[in-house]
């Protein structure tokens, strides 16, 4: 029996695929991708891959994703998400892994509005010089045969023929292929999709910023793009706390010195402007937000200088998110 290399998201329909093929007799190795923006965590995923009995194997593929996202030769979806590419990406990394391998996907034609329409299925597979290699255990009865069908590795009575976004099916389909209900899947979709977060990538990518250390700010505070430069301010204790450990080397540290307020962290600028405007945003937000003047201390290349700035509390323009 050859072995099956399964693009496993551990969502449902990755489980539904992995376990189907597993009573077939495959052995089944579950592939995971993750970046900043998706992949699920480590201990999460192998607990599950324990409890459906197929081995794991996690990949970040972010120095390769970030190119894809920055200039993605089809397109974004509704917000910053590039689905063909990142899908194709995804693909062709399987495709190295597998060797001569069945690969195999829990995608269910019709079911996302991007990546996985029929004919984006046919371009993805295309994209990745894999036409007509991977197997959709989900929907395979209404897609074209695959070459593991033709070879008679894969019967097509085995398949399903799900389609669209219903998932009516399911509870009966999870009973025979006797997966538990309580099966604990792991949360987490993808960052790309969700409107504020993208806002936020769209603008490292529109100033070309898209750095793994930008990127690890994303999740953190309130982000404002001031004239060169770009300011994160912590919403609380613990985000202050994590910036003043984040600012490093070229970066520029801020902070109330007179009244409780937060820390910010500037990247990309030494532009007195920007130092000036980010000390009035980082007091506007202050307990001293109402004060004439707030002292703010500014920490850059080692040194530390404080300074009396007027408390700006209209700062809208600046926001990215
Ligand atoms: S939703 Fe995100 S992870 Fe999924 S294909 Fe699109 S960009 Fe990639």
């Amino acid at each position: 029996m050859k072995k099956v290399f399964l693009l496993f998201s551990g969502g449902l329909d990755s489980i539904i695929a992995a376990r189907l093929l597993k009573l077939r007799g495959f052995d089944v190795e579950a592939v995971h991708f993750k970046t900043p923006f998706f992949g699920k965590e480590e201990s999460e995923l192998e607990e599950l891959a324990d409890r459906i009995e197929v081995e794991l194997k996690v990949f970040d593929i972010t120095g390769e994703f970030l190119p894809v996202l920055k200039n993605p030769p089809h397109g974004y979806g509704k917000n910053v998400n590039p689905c063909i590419d990142c899908k194709a990406l995804m693909f062709k990394k399987l495709k190295e892994i597998a060797g001569d391998g069945i690969i195999a996907t829990g995608e269910v034609a019709g079911q996302r509005p991007m990546s996985q329409r029929v004919h984006a299925l046919k371009l993805i597979e295309k994209i990745a010089g894999l036409e007509g290699r991977v197997l959709r255990p989900l929907s395979g009865k209404i897609l074209p045969p695959t070459i593991y069908e033709k070879e008679g590795v894969v019967k097509r009575e085995w398949l399903l023929d799900i389609q669209g976004r219903s998932r009516k099916r399911y509870p009966e389909i999870i009973k025979s292929l006797g997966i538990d209900a309580d099966l604990p899947t792991p949360a987490g979709g993808c960052l790309l999709t969700q409107p504020a977060f993208a806002r936020k990538v769209k603008d490292l990518i529109e100033h070309d910023q898209l750095t793994k250390k930008d990127i690890a700010l994303l999740r953190t505070g309130r982000h404002f793009r001031l004239s060169k430069g770009k300011l994160v301010v912590g919403k609380n204790r613990e985000e202050n706390v994590f910036l003043k450990n984040f600012a490093d080397d070229g970066d520029v540290l801020i902070y109330t010195v007179d009244v409780p307020g937060p820390t910010a962290v500037l990247r990309h600028s030494d532009l007195s402007e920007d130092i000036e405007t980010a000390s009035r945003i980082v007091a506007g937000y202050s307990d001293g937000k109402n004060r004439d003047k707030v002292t703010v201390a500014v920490e850059r290349e080692g040194e530390r200088e404080e300074i009396k700035v007027k408390p700006l509390l209209d700062f809208d323009s600046f926001r990215v998110n």
